[in-house]
């Protein structure tokens, strides 16, 4: 069945990008919704749609926008929906760009539990691929998705940096995988970046009460230190679960191998994987199904 969730909730932060203060409210949507967000905070309160058709720009992060209405920094928000199984919410925001919070998913899906999971009379969408789906970029990026039976990511990680050698992980994701080995998962940047990212506008509302930043020799991190050896690849597969909501159906039977993950790709790579699943659906497979 669909989800949504049973009451509304509230969480507030800074933006990580904008540094504008912000609240961001889930409320309860109905079947066949999908995800939406809301502009509390412009006249007649605009939406826009969390789909794959609205992203506008991904510059350290996946924005979303239709007409003047914007949003920035949304796969976090939209990678604790997804991990947590939710189909169907409407997410209000009150400027820009939702509140970053501790960097990671964790405080949206304990809000999320807070409010309560409600299952919706509707069966869920799946996506379904048809064949494999693969894609190659010019800085050597590559993806591929494959047909499966659960949902399965193993991610790659390489940097030319000292403190990050490359690394990967495997995690098959359900509800209980993404709350033990993803949520916690934090987003980082590297120092020699900073200067230049603020210079850009960028990271105004950054802090190591959010991010991870990693220095020549060391990671400048809160007093908690890192969350996991291997946080910064946890996080790129939190960010992908997210820029993969945008297809609009929230479960995936396929495995999926990526390297080099990077908002772009995953927005390209999400495009690819739409366009084949949509094939499954044209009205020749409906009559065949029908008989
Ligand atoms: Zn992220």
């Amino acid at each position: 069945l669909q989800t949504s969730i049973k009451s509304e909730v509230t969480l507030e932060g800074v933006g990580l990008h904008t540094g504008n203060k912000s609240a961001l409210t889930f409320r309860p949507a109905p079947a066949n919704t999908g995800i939406r967000f809301f502009r509390a905070d412009l006249p007649g309160i605009p939406m826009i749609p969390a789909r794959l058709g609205f992203v506008v720009t991904t510059v350290r992060g996946t924005n979303l926008g239709l007409g003047d209405a914007k949003v920035h920094t949304v796969e976090h928000v939209l990678s604790a929906c997804t991990g947590l199984g939710i189909d169907n919410i409407d997410i209000l925001t009150t400027a820009s760009e939702p509140p970053i919070m501790d960097g990671s998913a964790m405080p949206f899906v304990e809000a999320l539990l807070r409010a309560g999971l409600a299952d919706l009379d509707a069966p869920k969408r799946w996506l379904h691929l048809p064949h494999e789906v693969t894609y190659e970029a010019k800085d050597g990026a590559r993806y591929r998705a494959v047909p499966a039976d659960c949902f399965a990511i193993t991610a790659t990680l390489i940097h030319d940096h000292p403190m990050m050698p490359k690394m990967s992980l495997s995690v098959t994701v359900d509800r209980e995988s993404y709350l033990t080995e993803l949520v916690r998962a934090r987003t980082f940047c590297f120092e020699h970046e900073v200067a230049y990212l603020k210079s850009q506008g960028l990271a105004q509302g950054g802090s190591l009460e959010n991010a991870i930043v990693i220095g020549k020799d060391k990671f400048n991190t809160n007093a908690e230190g890192l969350r996991f050896p291997d946080e910064f690849v946890r996080h790129k597969m939190l960010d992908l679960i997210g820029d993969l909501t945008l297809i609009g159906r929230p479960l995936f039977k396929m495995h999926i191998e990526a390297e080099r993950l990077g908002h772009a790709h995953n927005v390209e790579f999400a495009k690819l994987l739409d366009e084949a699943a949509k094939k499954l659906r044209k009205p020749k497979t409906r009559i065949l199904e029908a008989k």
